[in-house]
């Protein structure tokens, strides 16, 4: 099976003030990427407030990183466990997710509830011990219950092996010892690369790209976002969009966008393994499939409370 080395997929998952949004921030920050321009272009989007409300979208969440010569996406996860179905439905686009735990606090109700989903969906989690710099900081401990809260949670002898780096996302410093910190996060970017599958090789298989999250605004209309996970997609080409009930509906791929530090940027084609936002069609929602007109295979739907626009 051939693999894209040229890109990772994974979500940031924590529970809340771990230290997420920084460690994003300084990976942004260290591979030339500044979030605050940038966050400032995203709200000038037009968004529905409403759909944002109810969790449906996530905007300025999905972050793109180079690094050496691969793409590095990473989705996060709302910072509640009231969004009903939605950390799922991004952990199935992802191919590997980072777990952030805080060094003094250790793991806590959220981490599991996190966790616990990532196991489910068969990825292998990667931990960052954040906040090292902390004078009451106990690392190693902090890394037995996180390894206790594996076992609870049944975690298979893969996910059992996870790799640990501990960091200061604060001071832009990680390390994969917890003894010393570098005077910078690429032991982080290392982790990635090497403990996050590539995704499969297959563009040019028949098309199949699932709807995860939606968006919308006022140029294009309402905006899928989800992962490409077999074959090509191309603006301009007619389509299938398989409805949960196994309706069909045709339409013509109008824009696709691609993610580049937290802008979107328009694209010509997505091939297996990208993470995209689609737009084109009105009547668009979370699970379903687009197929070629002449190859509707939809892909399983997960098993969840999934939200739908009325
Ligand atoms: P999130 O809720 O997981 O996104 O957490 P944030 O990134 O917003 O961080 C929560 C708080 O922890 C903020 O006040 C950060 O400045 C602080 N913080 C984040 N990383 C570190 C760290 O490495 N060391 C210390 N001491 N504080 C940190």
């Amino acid at each position: 099976m051939t693999r894209r080395e040229d890109i990772r997929n994974i979500a940031i998952i924590a529970h809340v003030d771990h230290g997420k949004t920084t460690l994003v921030d300084q990976l942004l920050k260290q591979s030339g990427i500044f979030r605050d321009n940038e966050v400032v272009a995203e709200r000038a989007m037009d968004s529905n407030d409403i759909e944002r409300e109810r969790g449906i979208t996530i905007l300025a969440k999905n972050t793109a990183i180079d690094y050496k010569d691969t793409r590095i996406n990473i989705l996060d996860t709302p910072g509640h466990a009231d969004f009903g179905g939605e950390v799922e439905r991004i952990m199935k686009m992802v191919d590997g997710v980072i777990l952030v735990v805080d060094a003094y606090e250790g793991t806590m109700p959220q981490t599991r509830f996190v966790l616990k989903k990532a196991l489910e969906q068969n990825l292998k989690p990667l931990v960052v011990v954040n906040k090292v710099d902390k004078p009451a900081a106990r690392p190693a401990e902090v890394v037995d219950e996180v390894l206790e809260l594996f076992i609870e949670l049944d975690a298979n002898d893969d996910q059992l092996e996870f790799p640990v780096a501990y960091a200061s996302a604060v001071n832009g410093t990680a390390s994969d010892n917890p003894d010393s910190q570098d005077e910078n996060m690429q032991s982080i970017y290392e982790m990635i690369l090497e403990h996050v599958p590539a995704p499969i090789e297959n563009r040019d298989e028949p098309l199949q790209f699932q709807v995860a999250l939606l968006d919308y605004n006022d140029y294009v209309g309402r905006i899928g976002i989800g992962r490409v996970f077999r074959g090509t997609m191309r603006v301009g080409e007619q389509v299938s969009l398989i409805k949960i009930d196994g309706t069909v509906k045709n339409f013509r791929v109008t824009k696709i966008f691609g993610f580049f530090g937290l802008k979107r940027v328009e694209i010509d084609e997505a091939v297996a393994g990208d993470l995209i936002a689609v737009s084109g069609m009105e009547d668009i929602n979370v699970g379903e499939t687009i197929t070629p007109i002449d190859h509707q295979e939809a892909l399983p739907v997960l098993g969840i409370d999934e939200p739908t626009l009325q």
